[in-house]
């Protein structure tokens, strides 16, 4: 019987510095398992420094990598999806090429795929050690709000390092969003998922490509990509303002009914209502905007990335 194959999928972007360390753990961890023939995928994700160099010296060196380079930077989301698609094995794992996804941990993920006969093992990190404190209050937030408006679950410190099966896999890839949020996606498909939890480690050299208004911006895609709620909420605000108008107008009258002399005093009070109800308009328009810009991008259908480069080992061709 053959051995079956497991897809590495790892992103790249401005890699250099962290590659050869990945390559050196990952050789050690496929030595670790013989009884598994594997294959990786490096996207590269439109790096400014040398890792396109780095990542065509290695595949012409090792049989088993691959690599794709995108035309400039798509981003992680289209890195993995570009890695899951050229992935041709019966399981595939998506990996950062940092460490901060130790392929040391291969092994169990496997074990635990078998054992439990599931279809997914994902990772997420015990702890938020060594991240900024801002970083991690907005992160808890983020989780505590999204799990409350979406119906999918969101397992807070998720991290995309995940084993999964080719079924599970071709259900992935059936989905042709163009605004993907992975984390949501792989929960939206379904099929059983068992999870394991590590100490946060830090990236082996290099700088994290994350900055927080990166982060903020990817959140807020989730929030709009997997749920209507801030819609409804807005909807539900704005009854409210007319039920609290229509009282406010009901007091009024029914003064004056009583106290024909009495007249409603007080443009500070007015001007502050008037600036009040007119922010929470705007605060709904925008949030109508967020939806309409999104089904804007979907309706272009854009890829959702351009391969510049890539070699096709199958073809023998050994560029
Ligand atoms: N990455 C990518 N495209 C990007 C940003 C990041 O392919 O636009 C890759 C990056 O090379 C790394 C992984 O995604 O392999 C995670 O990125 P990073 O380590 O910077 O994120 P962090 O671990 O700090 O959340
Ligand atoms: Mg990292």
């Amino acid at each position: 019987m053959s051995k079956q194959l497991i897809s590495v999928i790892v992103p790249c972007y401005n890699e250099s510095e962290a590659l050869p360390y990945f390559f050196e753990e990952l050789n050690k961890t496929i030595s670790a398992m013989p009884e598994f023939d594997f294959e990786s995928i490096y996207v590269d994700d439109g790096s400014k420094d040398t890792t396109l160099e780095v990542l065509r010296a290695h595949s012409a060196q090792d049989n088993t990598a691959r690599y794709i380079s995108f035309s400039r930077n798509f981003g992680k989301e289209s890195a993995m999806l570009a890695g899951m698609r050229a992935a041709k094995g019966d399981f595939a794992v998506i990996m950062d090429a940092d460490l901060q996804d130790p392929p040391s941990l291969l092994p169990e993920m496997m074990r635990l795929l078998t054992e439990k006969g599931c279809d997914s093992v994902a990772t997420r990190r015990g702890n938020r050690k060594g991240e900024p404190l801002l970083r991690s209050i907005f992160a808890r937030c983020f989780y505590g709000i999204i799990n409350r408006i979406s119906k999918v679950k969101f397992v807070s410190g998720a991290r995309d390092y995940r084993l999964m099966t080719r079924r599970m896999l071709d259900s992935v890839l059936s989905l042709c969003e163009y605004n993907r949020f992975s984390k949501g996606i792989f929960e939206w498909v379904g099929y059983k998922t068992e999870w394991i939890s590590y100490a946060n480690v830090k990236r082996v050299a290099g700088k994290t490509k994350w900055s927080f208004s990166k982060l903020f911006g990817y959140s807020m895609e989730c929030i709009v990509a997997f749920s209507t709620a801030p819609l409804a909420i807005s909807s539900f605000m704005g009854f409210l303002f007319f039920i609290i108008s229509v009282i406010g107008a009901l007091y009024i009258i029914i003064r004056k009914i009583v106290d024909a002399s009495s007249a409603v005093s007080g443009w500070a009070s007015l001007t502050v209502i008037i600036l009040f109800i007119s922010g929470i308009q705007l605060l709904c328009v925008g949030i109508l905007g967020q939806y309409l810009a999104k089904t804007y991008l979907e309706t272009k259908r854009r890829p959702d990335y351009i391969i510049a480069e890539t070699e096709d080992k199958t073809e023998g061709s050994d560029k």
